[in-house]
């Protein structure tokens, strides 16, 4: 049977179980906030205060620019699109959240952010959304080959490492964005990471959703003015895939994005440092994981096949054992997805 799992459904199975999976964690993983941070990094000046280093790599003069890349040639590119995000978010959620994490990740680990894509794989079929390429089009030609460039040009610059950060995940869009940041750290020889935000957090109970409890947290630490739950209403709500957003907080907000952040700012100090041997088991790992997720796809016709596993937290360790350098263990944790 070839039954089909649409996207709001697929979320909504998940939330349950990431609700089990916080109750049950909650407090045993540590955000990475308190992570040292070396004395060559700027101070933790990364709470959007005044006066914080400017990071926007649109809004920097060429000296800033110079000065940063020679601190950390790390660049981030946040990655999102226009979509429904239930009456109580804004449409461009994704590219705005992404974009903040990468800021803030900048300031806190070194590294400069290019300005946020909007403009992904799929999308709702809800108003205000637009749907660049199809939801399940792990083919993409648009999507794939415009990221692909903006990573080409970036080392073209003198970047060591690239950070692409997607905060639009479809099956279909996390498998492009991967698998174009596999290909393109093989090509260019130059480590390219491509994930989704949620997969950082996955050990503090954030598995995916889309503008319910997860994504709606992290709005309320990042962006607070741009939620506002008093819209919202009761449930169902429309377009809104997971946990009831009514339940989404600041502090829960804050949780997830600091362990986001903390390993995002660890990444950008480290991955410009990988030597051949680390690069090499690096690309093994992130090409074990979307291979894993696209044959599993394409073999039970399903796409969303390769995630069936992740709420019962089968793959929660990949964001620690990204920073420790782990790889070869989380080869042997894609054989569980
Ligand atoms: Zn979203």
């Amino acid at each position: 049977m070839n039954q089909e799992i649409h996207r709001r459904q697929f979320l909504g199975t998940m939330a349950s179980s990431a609700f089990l999976a916080v109750s049950g964690s909650s407090g045993k993983a540590k955000p990475e906030s308190a992570d040292p941070v070396p004395s060559s990094s700027p101070s933790a000046a990364d709470q959007g205060s005044n006066g914080s280093r400017e990071v926007r790599l649109e809004r920097l003069h060429p000296n800033e620019i110079k000065l940063a890349m020679q601190q950390c040639p790390v660049l981030f590119q946040p990655l999102g699109t226009i979509e429904w995000h239930g009456l109580h978010n804004i449409t461009g959620l994704d590219a705005v959240k992404a974009h903040h994490l990468c800021v803030r990740a900048a300031l806190r680990g070194g590294g400069l952010v290019a300005p946020p894509l909007f403009g992904g794989v799929g999308g709702l079929n809800e108003p205000y959304t637009f749907v660049m390429e199809p939801e399940d089009d792990v083919h993409s030609v648009l999507v794939r080959a415009w990221v692909e460039k903006l990573c080409r040009e970036a080392v073209r610059q003198g970047f060591k490492a690239v950070i692409i950060l997607t905060g639009h995940y479809g099956a279909a869009q996390q498998v492009v964005i991967r698998d174009l940041a596999v290909r393109l750290s093989r090509s260019l020889g130059v480590p390219v990471l491509g994930t989704p935000e949620y997969f950082l957090a996955l050990d503090v109970g954030y598995h995916g959703d889309h503008a319910a409890w997860g994504e709606t947290s992290l709005m309320l630490y990042l962006d607070a003015k741009s939620v506002d739950l008093s819209r919202l209403g009761n449930p169902p709500h429309q377009g809104v895939g997971g946990r009831d957003p009514r339940e989404a907080t600041r502090a829960d907000g804050e949780r997830l994005a600091e362990t986001i952040i903390g390993r995002l700012a660890r990444l950008a100090q480290q991955m410009p440092k990988w030597d051949d041997d680390a690069q090499r088991r690096f690309i093994a790992a992130e090409a074990a994981l979307v291979n894993r997720q696209m044959s599993l796809a394409a073999s039970e016709k399903v796409i969303w096949a390769g995630w069936r596993n992740i709420g019962k937290g089968v793959f929660s360790e990949y964001g620690r054992l990204l920073v420790e350098q782990k790889f070869d263990e989380i080869v042997a944790l894609t054989a569980k997805l």
